[in-house]
């Protein structure tokens, strides 16, 4: 199994991806924070399927954190994280300092727009500008052919796709299914720092949209939402930040599921604290069973 090559300079990566692209050979990318895990691994296979090389991108980004503590909480274990590459069979992984990404005199930024203004965006002050900065400058360095997103992050996923769109960037986006667990817990690597009390709380986050969705069948967005409320209410541990039921394209809460009740036209989103550990989960309101 070769071990993928790691570079830590753009200057270097962006050699290599350019060599890569001289040859023919066409470029997916992973951009993940690291501590891989299923989910990542999946995204990786999807890239596989669609680009001839595959490169990976492990960076910690300090501009998408607003919490300094879930910072440096944040798993690196990026020796472990560079031998499921290689098992995973991608080429190169960046794994870049901050210092790398962000010189001394570094102080353009890109600025998300309405899309970022619900959810995740109006808990996490500053979080989307964060994550759009560090993926433009990502596909500026690498020049991918296509970017393999998690549906897992769906704001950042519709997010993304406006980037690219708005700022002519040309890469084509890909979004993946969510990978869970055997019982419905969204795959995530802040899941490690759950211990075995906290992990059986964490079990509420799924259980929380199951509820909804049954209940959305033929009830109302509040019916739905309270069952959601409801599961949070009986799991002590886990306290929400929100539950929205939203337009998937414009990110806009619904005011009525009357003419909805079709798979892809509402989703609904949360995202909890678990002890110290906040997760974020999403579904469609009427998937396919
Ligand atoms: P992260 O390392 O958490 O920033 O995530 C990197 C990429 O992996 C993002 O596109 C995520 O949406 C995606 N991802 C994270 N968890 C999962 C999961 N459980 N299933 C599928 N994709 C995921």
């Amino acid at each position: 199994m070769p071990t993928p090559i790691v570079f830590s300079t753009p200057d270097e990566q962006r050699s290599w991806a350019d060599d890569v692209r001289r040859q023919g050979s066409t470029i997916g990318f992973v951009p993940t924070m690291g501590a891989l895990h299923r989910g990542h691994i999946a995204l990786i296979d999807h890239a596989h399927s669609l680009a001839d090389v595959v490169v990976v991108s492990v960076f910690v980004n300090p501009r998408q954190f607003n919490q300094r503590a879930d910072f440096d909480a944040y798993p690196r274990p990026i020796d472990d994280d560079v031998q499921q590459c290689a098992a995973a069979g991608v080429a190169a992984v960046f794994a870049p300092t901050g210092a790398a990404m962000y010189p001394q005199g570094f102080e353009t930024t890109v600025t998300a727009g309405p899309l970022a203004s619900t959810m995740e965006g109006a808990h996490r002050d500053g979080h989307f500008d964060g994550v759009v900065t560090v993926l433009t400058k990502l596909f500026s360095i690498l020049r991918p052919d296509l970017a393999v997103f998690g549906e897992k992050d769906f704001q950042q996923l519709a997010i993304v796709r406006r980037l690219v769109t708005d700022l002519d960037l040309d890469v084509e986006i890909v979004g993946a299914p969510t990978v869970r667990e055997p019982d419905g817990l969204a795959l995530s690597s802040r899941n490690r720092r759950l211990d075995a009390t906290a992990r059986a709380a964490a079990r509420a986050v799924p259980r929380a949209l199951d509820a909804a969705i049954a209940a959305a069948r033929d009830g109302s967005v509040d019916d739905a939402l309270r069952a959601a409320c409801d599961v949070f209410d009986a799991a002590p541990q886990v306290h929400p930040d929100y539950v929205e039921i939203f337009d998937p394209n414009t990110l806009r809460p619904v005011p009525t599921l009357e003419g909805r009740r079709v798979p892809g036209t509402t989703r609904i989103a949360t995202a909890a604290h678990v002890g110290d550990v906040r997760l974020i989960d999403n579904r469609d309101l009427f998937e396919r069973a």
